[in-house]
């Protein structure tokens, strides 16, 4: 059982889920069959696909035409055919677990000993779903998010037999559909991210239901001055409040008496036009900014970081798993053991010793592992210790950013897909911090990209702004800078929206380079702002008074054609082409004579702000010190030879 042998796959359910990961899994290029109990429940499916990968290709966000997509999608009624050629079949049938067991002893019947066999459950222990299977060792869990198509993360969870082998073949088959995998390996209940938004959810119902707290103030707080996505209220609406209420029932778990009230009332959410909020006769989820008051928002993040502490303790999950999770799979603003080793897990622990003592609740107790982190002095971020460990001589650890170095080449990768690679405050530091101390003798030339399908980089992540004091705000980061300076050429690779913080930090690059459908905008002036990270002043440099006068005052989007013409960046191409481009222009900084290159940038850089002669003066003498270096006599001598220059740096 490995990757290799995964050529045909086989979903079963054509609902919500099965035709999501049908419809992912053939734009990957896998040959897959999708199939339900009816022929109208597998048309309606297929049909769901048909517009969404028809939308992908007029959005021109797959490099193939929707017809090649749909080639690879064969529909049936008829189970045995749907799977006796299949090398992974993936249920997506309704969340029963008398219905798993007819269809896993169906497959247990039909399938090869070979075929993977994975479930896409969100709450049933996959142990349970395997017990009918003798060689249960290649029963495991791989449970996708909704929207299949948009959402990347996918949990890969072990059931009590499953095997290692079984385990990473579909680890690595995510890999290979383009989406995120991490492990789950044990069977818990709510896997890693169900788990974490339990909490998330739980506790500010309970703080409401005791009169402890409003739901505008909770959800105004968590979203204004926490950066959460969304408020836990307007998310309970939005997936229905009976959703919770028998995830916590069949768990056991206290369900606070708001929750109750309204399953019991039919008051179920967005679906029944009321919950927590009204959406027939009312505004919706209508809380403002300054509903956050006082809101104890310790307590609920204490909650989840404890589960976080649950989840690594018992080897379920890494912290680097957990915080993916809850990133991608909840788009929380950042991972949940980071923002305990920011906040201090001495000052968690207490917050929960506090309400355990207070209440007598099982809920605040805290988990074992929290209790010796803090024992042993790993109580985060300050102490150089916590979930995460915080070593100053070397790089990182990075959380909202990926990089690589490999042949000179340093890319690196802003990493909060599900925020659009927003620049956070984090993520500012950490690209400082890294083009600050990485060792420029290894480094040519850096790329910058932006992670998942959407974004470069949309901006400044500005759901901490509400709260921020303006003189903190006008303490322009440095990152900007940083990139400017660094000594190697730096380009920016562009694929999709380019925006605001997002553009300046493009435009600190020396070169840019975009796929066509990537826009570029400067939307500050719309939030009552001005670019702050540079983009007044470059823009003008770069475009000329009156176009950069445009971007700024207008706050619109322009296209990356225009945006070629006005010369924003170097070249804007077809998608199919643009890692071929990108490769070029890598290639020649890569390849080209580091010291030429980095006195070339600083005299362009710095002659721009000076006058023509003290910059032709910068220039001359940069020349003259050139002149005498190695790489001068190689560059000579491979012209004469008619030969590939082997720059060395010296
Ligand atoms: P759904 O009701 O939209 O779709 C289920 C489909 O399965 C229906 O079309 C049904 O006709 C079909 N079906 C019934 N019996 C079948 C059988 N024997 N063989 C094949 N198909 C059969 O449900 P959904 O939301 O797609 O959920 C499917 C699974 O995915 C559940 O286990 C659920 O827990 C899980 N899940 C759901 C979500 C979500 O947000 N909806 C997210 C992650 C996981």
């Amino acid at each position: 059982m490995s990757l290799d042998s995964i050529d045909r796959v086989a979903v079963l359910g054509a609902g919500n889920m099965g035709h999501g990961i049908t419809e992912v899994t053939a734009m990957a290029g896998y040959d897959v069959t999708m199939r339900d109990i009816k022929d109208e429940f597998v048309e309606d499916g297929y049909e769901s696909i048909k517009w969404s990968v028809e939308k992908l290709e007029e959005k021109e966000l797959i490099d193939e035409t929707a017809e090649e997509v749909l080639d690879r999608i064969d529909t049936t009624t008829d189970l045995e055919e749907a799977v006796a050629d299949a090398d992974l079949v993936i249920e997506a049938a309704p969340e029963d677990l008398d219905l798993k067991h007819e269809i896993f002893t169906d497959l247990e019947e039909y399938t090869s000993g070979d075929t993977l066999l994975a479930t896409n459950t969100s709450s049933l222990p996959i142990s349970d779903i395997a017990e009918v299977v003798d060689s249960s060792e290649r029963v495991l869990g791989l449970h996708f998010f909704n929207p299949p198509v948009k959402m990347d993360l996918v949990e890969v969870i072990y059931g009590e037999d499953t095997s290692d082998e079984a385990a990473e073949a579909g680890y690595e088959w995510v890999e290979s559909i383009d989406k995120t995998p991490i492990y789950v390996r044990k069977d818990v209940r709510g896997f890693v991210v169900n788990t974490i938004v339990g909490p998330f959810g739980g506790e500010p119902a309970f703080m409401v239901s005791n009169d402890e707290a409003t739901i505008r103030e909770a959800d105004a707080t968590m979203v204004h001055e926490r950066g959460y996505p969304m408020g836990p209220f307007e998310l309970g609406d939005l997936t229905g409040i009976d959703v919770g209420y028998h995830v916590r029932k069949e768990g056991d778990s206290p369900i606070p008496p708001i929750t109750e009230e309204k399953v019991e009332a039919g008051d179920l959410g967005q679906k029944t036009g009321k919950g927590f909020y009204d959406y027939e006769d009312g505004d919706g989820a209508d809380y403002e900014p300054e509903d956050a008051g006082d809101f104890d928002w310790l307590r609920v993040e204490a909650r989840m970081i404890n589960r976080a502490a649950f989840l690594v303790g018992e080897d379920v999950a890494t912290p680097e798993e957990v915080d993916t999770g809850v990133q991608l799979g909840l788009g929380f603003p950042e991972g949940i053991c980071r923002r305990g080793d920011k906040i201090g897990l001495d000052t968690v622990l207490e917050k929960l010793e506090t309400l355990s003592e207070e209440t007598g609740a099982d809920r605040f107790e805290p988990h074992p592992y929290l209790e010796q982190l803090v024992e042993e002095g790993k109580t985060g971020e300050e102490a150089g210790e916590g979930f995460y460990s915080y070593d100053d001589d070397s790089l990182g650890p990075y959380h909202d950013l990926n990089y690589d170095l490999e042949d000179g080449v340093l890319s690196v990768e802003l990493d909060r897909p599900s925020r659009m690679n927003a620049l956070s405050d984090d993520l500012l530091a950490e690209i400082d911090d890294l083009f600050s101390n990485v060792d420029t003798d290894e480094v040519r030339c850096a790329t910058i990209e932006g992670a998942g399908d959407q974004a470069f980089c949309a901006g400044a992540d500005v759901s901490g702004f509400s709260d921020a004091d303006p003189t903190d705000l006008m303490d322009v980061t440095p990152a900007f800078e940083t990139v400017n300076d660094f000594e190697r050429p730096v380009l920016a690779k562009i694929d999709g929206f380019c925006l605001g913080g997002g553009l300046e930090l493009a435009l600190a690059c020396d070169l840019r380079v975009a796929t066509e459908r990537s826009s570029f905008g400067a939307p500050e002036i719309n939030l009552g702002l001005i670019p702050g990270g540079g983009g007044t002043q470059r823009l003008t440099r770069i475009l000329g008074e009156t176009r950069a006068k445009e971007l700024v005052f207008r706050g619109n989007h322009i296209d990356a054609d225009r945006a070629e013409e006005w010369g924003l960046i170097n070249r804007s191409v077809e998608r199919e082409d643009f890692d071929d481009t990108v490769s070029e222009f890598v290639d020649d900084l890569a390849g080209g004579p580091p010291i030429a290159l980095k006195i070339a940038k600083k005299v362009m850089n710095e002659g721009e702000d000076a006058s023509i002669e003290a910059a032709i003066a910068m220039e001359s003498q940069g020349f003259g010190l050139l002149s005498s270096t190695e790489d001068v006599l190689e560059g000579t001598a491979a012209f004469a030879e008619d030969r590939e220059p082997e720059f060395e740096g010296k």
